[in-house]
């Protein structure tokens, strides 16, 4: 039971009010969707990660790193944290959208929609990068 254990996890260890309010805006006030409890994830696909610890916020970057020409695992970069005490929300949103921007510019561009597609969704064809729609859908030209 994941969510019972995230339950018990976040009773154990209550983030502070500080913590808590910049969890919230984080959750209700960002253009995109977010995902998760103590740990956000923000848009679809992931754009930035952001760790609530007992009295820092820690912002990650999405990162994958490849197995296998298909299989890859996630390996999130740890961009900077924002403490409570010395730090503010404001810091935390700046960071969170440097990080944001960092992920979209490894992006790439599908060679044949030309859709903008995260690294770990797109495949190679011929060398190229194509999105999975396109292999999918085997709307791509040889
Ligand atoms: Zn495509």
């Amino acid at each position: 039971m994941p969510s019972k254990l995230l339950d018990a996890l976040l009773l154990a260890m209550p983030l502070s009010p500080t913590l808590e309010s910049w969890r919230q805006h984080l959750k209700t006030q960002l253009p995109y969707p977010v995902q998760g409890a103590q740990t956000l994830f923000i848009g679809e696909p992931t754009l930035a990660i952001v760790s609530f610890q007992h009295d820092r916020a820690e912002v990650l970057l999405p990162a994958m790193e490849w197995r296998h020409h298909d299989i890859h695992t996630a390996k999130p970069r740890s961009q900077g944290g924002v403490d409570e005490q010395s730090g503010s929300l404001a810091q935390l949103l700046a960071l969170v959208d440097e990080t944001m921007a960092l992920r979209l510019k490894s992006f790439h561009e599908c060679g044949s929609c030309g859709k903008r597609c995260a690294p770990e969704l797109l495949g190679s064809l011929q060398g190229e990068p194509v999105c999975r729609d396109c292999i999918k859908g085997r709307r791509v030209l040889f």
